[in-house]
């Protein structure tokens, strides 16, 4: 998962999404303190790095990083 090309700010899907590789960073109102990836459902990759996330197939995401559709982890 290491080697999948990482999801870009210009990458149509993280346009769409409003995707972007910093959660501080996103002015997005949807953003809630302390969402990232890596505690979104659709991730599955590590704490830190970059890791795979179902919405973004053959791509991987920042750890760090948020869209519209973060739902938080189960458990
Ligand atoms: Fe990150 Fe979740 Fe959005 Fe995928 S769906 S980019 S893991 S916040």
């Amino acid at each position: 998962a290491a080697d999948l090309p990482h999801v870009t700010d210009a990458d149509p899907t993280a346009k769409a999404l409003g995707y972007v590789e910093d959660a501080s960073k996103t002015t997005n109102p949807k953003h809630k303190a302390g969402d990232a990836c890596a505690n979104c459902q659709f991730y599955s990759g590590g704490p830190t790095g970059y890791g795979p996330c179902a919405l973004f197939p053959g791509k991987s995401v920042n750890a760090k990083g948020w869209c519209v559709s973060h739902s938080p982890k189960a458990g």
